[in-house]
């Protein structure tokens, strides 16, 4: 192996070690634990040896008492292999989730661009196999240098009982150190290809899971398993490549190790017919053989686990640290409670470089008025609440909150002050309640039930079966989209959060749905400062203030009457609005 090779190796193994060190006493257990297996490895080939000389001499004392002596030491083998065991599982779950719970808090600190832009499969894959990897490195790496100790102790013992054996040994265990190197490289590139279907074979399940809805409306499953079909045999391709890269070897091992195996016999047969070598020395030799000609497949199992490991350990501080998946960045400012003031001063702002959303975007809003924008679908409203929620950064000009740019302030202090309720909230997994405690750990009773309330879905929930604790499904399926937007709506009121982000579902709700929705938000008006992306008459009247964004720009501020009264875009907006209403 490269120097620099052993330096990242060894750098991987420091970092990874930062996750283990407050589990080392269990590694240290399996050490001890591995050193007396080493040992009982090491005796009891010797032991036997003895005892086939004492049976076949008929010394029956000695005999009985070695018999004895390899029962304790086998008994003793058990019971030490089980504490490993135990050690080993106290260890690898505990430091597992170490680092599983650092590629969790890493991967929510992920641009949102570039979360975006990678297959989910990237980060499920990395969270799971890899981190299985990475927690298991030392346990092997004790395991393997233990196992080296005991042939090492074995080599030295055929060294004393026979020179010629032991040279014979010697160049077949050194033959093969420099061969699985180069077989470890091989394996290693057919492994970097099949972690990359194993990716995006997870990240096409993960979709295909959480889209199934659409994927059946759509009635699109032939497709899909189509598609299934052929991202799994692209998987099984590479597997199929790895695995048969890997066996090739160990066929070359396998011949190797026979023919190893014949030479000692031979050479054997040879000494003790030349009166060279006791028939009871050959024995011993012979206890040992099994020992020695598994180090081929223990080399070729540590390089591969090097090279695992190392592919792992990069995929994993990939991101955890790595550039490829840059992390938001904040200032160190913090305020507490925003008043609610927000300006754009002459934002610009593009997904990509050179296709700029927002052209020179400016607006003042202050704090607890509800001001709605309005504009065509495409027009850049979205964008101008994923600018406000800190999920991108303007490409030109700034946003204040209270009049401090928001680059300056730290993450609780735009995060903590704003909650959005977008068109198609995400709920999770849990209960009514757990949904709620999750934005708020010490969250009581009167509140939930007072957000609850304010958010006109009290009296739904209380019609549910069990109430509260009733379980809504992954992303909230069992709930209508009302009912989960009204179930965001109350998780921004248990967050009281001064700025509330509401995007109006364009989806036909019906009339009651939507005249709740409407009540809630009413409920709300004048205590928080609330921006609206409006698709509706009602919620429009009912602001304090319009925006009318077109093609990225700033067209018109005023009131309804205003606008109505002065711009042409928004009659024309207007018009195709009572339009929809009359049709509903
Ligand atoms: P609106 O909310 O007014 O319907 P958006 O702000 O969602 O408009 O979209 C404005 C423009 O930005 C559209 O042309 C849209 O295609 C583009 N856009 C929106 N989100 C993304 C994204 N994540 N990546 C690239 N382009 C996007």
């Amino acid at each position: 192996m490269k120097k620099e090779k052993i330096s990242t190796i060894f750098t991987y193994l420091k970092k990874t070690y930062q996750y283990a060190k407050n589990n080392k006493k269990y590694l240290f257990f399996f050490l001890i634990g591995s050193i007396i297996l080493c040992i009982i490895n090491v005796m009891v080939p010797l032991l036997s040896a003895r005892q086939i000389l004492y049976l076949t001499d008929e010394i029956w004392e000695q005999f009985f008492w070695i018999t004895i002596a390899i029962f304790g030491t086998e008994i003793l083998r058990n019971i030490v292999a089980n504490m490993n065991n135990y050690f080993i599982n106290k260890y690898f779950y505990a430091v597992k989730k170490n680092i599983q719970l650092e590629v969790a808090s890493r991967t929510l600190q992920i641009q949102t661009g570039v979360l975006q832009a990678n297959s989910s499969g990237t980060f499920i894959e990395r969270a799971g196999n890899d981190t299985d990897t990475l927690a298991n490195i030392f346990i092997q790496g004790i395991d393997y240098i233990t196992y080296l100790l005991s042939v090492i102790g074995v080599l030295f013992s055929i060294l004393f009982l026979n020179v010629a054996i032991f040279f014979l040994y010697l160049t077949f265990v050194l033959f093969l150190f420099f061969a699985q190197k180069y077989a470890a490289k091989k394996i290693q590139e057919k492994n970097k290809i099949r972690k990359k279907k194993q990716d995006a074979a997870s990240g096409f399940i993960s979709e295909l899971v959480r889209g199934a809805r659409d994927i059946k409306t759509l009635n699109a499953e032939k497709s899909f398993l189509y598609k299934t079909d052929e991202v799994i045999e692209e998987l099984g391709k590479a597997s199929y490549d790895w695995t048969r890269t890997r066996s090739w070897f160990r066929f070359l091992n396998g011949n190797l190790r026979d023919l190893l195996d014949l030479g000692i016999l031979l050479l054997g047969i040879y000494f003790i017919t030349h009166n060279e070598l006791e028939v009871a020395t050959m024995l011993i030799i012979l206890s040992y053989r099994g020992q020695i000609l598994s180090i081929s497949s223990n080399l070729e199992s540590f390089y591969d686990i090097l090279k695992q490991f190392e592919l792992a350990a990069s995929r994993v501080f990939e991101i955890i640290e790595g550039e490829q998946y840059p992390k938001e960045s904040f200032g160190n400012r913090h305020v507490s409670k925003i008043e609610g003031h927000i300006s754009f001063e002459n934002v610009f702002f593009g997904y990509e470089q050179d296709a700029m959303v927002l052209k020179d975007v400016s607006f003042k809003i202050r704090p607890n008025e509800t001001v709605s924008f309005v504009g065509k679908s495409g027009s850049g409203k979205s964008t101008i609440f994923n600018l406000i929620a800190a999920l991108y950064k303007p490409t030109k000009g700034q946003i204040l909150f209270d009049g401090i740019p928001l680059q300056d302030l730290d993450r609780e202090s735009i995060r903590g002050n704003l909650s959005v309720i977008s068109q198609n909230p995400y709920i999770f997994n849990m209960s009514i309640r757990e949904n709620l405690q999750i934005i708020k750990e010490d969250v009581t009773e009167e509140e939930m039930v007072e957000a609850c309330k304010m958010a006109c879905l009290h009296d739904f929930i209380l019609t549910l079966k069990d109430g509260y604790d009733t379980i809504v499904g992954e992303g909230g399926v069992t709930l209508s989209g009302g009912q989960r937007q009204r179930l965001a709506i109350a998780r921004a009121l248990i967050q009281k959060t001064e700025i509330i982000l509401f995007d109006e579902a364009t989806s036909a709700l019906d009339n009651e749905t939507q005249y709740e929705i409407q009540k809630s938000i009413q409920n709300m008006q004048g205590e928080y400062t609330i921006l609206i992306i409006a698709h509706r008459l009602s919620t429009v009247i009912n602001s304090d203030r319009l925006i009318l964004i077109d093609d990225g720009k700033v067209m018109a501020e005023g009131t309804h009457q205003e606008l109505l009264n002065t711009n042409p875009i928004y009659q024309k907006l207007y018009e195709l609005e009572l339009k929809d209403e009359r049709k509903k």
